[in-house]
């Protein structure tokens, strides 16, 4: 009998540890259900924004207007905090987180949220002013668009279940 292939998912790197965020810190959870997974195997990181040929450090960026999946569609871009268009290089990452979700048959992503890349449901307004709004940054949305369900680092125990489902 064929041995069932494992439910893989996608991570941020930086939620495993890897210093890789804009001022070069990380944002490790520490989290039993993640520690299981990473033992399983079954975890495939990726930064999309280093991917994307962004340094570590960086300037912080944002989604000027409206949010992830306008920017794929060409109606929004992302601009750095000094006015630098960091559009290209965003969606650049984006594509490939996707197709290394789908080089590993991931079926879902836990995504950092606020990012905007990976954030899922929350990300920054676009005015530098920490303000937050619902939305999804340029990662999360064309993954969600491709059929990657996504989650974020609070949502281990909803992501549990719907791999059990
Ligand atoms: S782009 Fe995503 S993986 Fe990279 S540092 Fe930002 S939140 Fe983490």
């Amino acid at each position: 009998m064929n041995k069932p292939s494992p439910q893989n998912i996608l991570i941020s790197a930086c939620l495993l540890g890897s210093p890789v965020r804009y001022n070069g810190t990380d944002l490790l959870i520490k989290h039993p259900l993640l520690k299981q997974w990473e033992n399983e195997g079954r975890l495939i990181s990726i930064c999309p924004e280093v991917a994307g040929g962004m340094p570590t450090p960086r300037a912080p960026a944002e989604i000027i207007s409206k949010d992830g999946e306008s920017v794929l569609l060409g109606n929004s871009h992302v601009i750095d905090n000094k006015g630098e268009n960091v559009t290209k290089e965003f969606i650049l990452g984006a594509n490939k987180a996707l197709e290394l979700a789908q080089k590993h048959h991931c079926v879902a992503a836990i995504l950092t949220e606020r990012s905007p890349s990976c954030g899922s449901n929350i990300i920054y307004d676009g005015s530098f002013s920490n303000i937050q709004k619902v939305g999804a940054g340029v990662t999360a949305s064309l993954l969600m668009k491709n059929g990657i369900k996504v989650f974020n680092q609070n949502q281990l125990d909803d992501l549990n279940n719907f791999l059990i489902l």
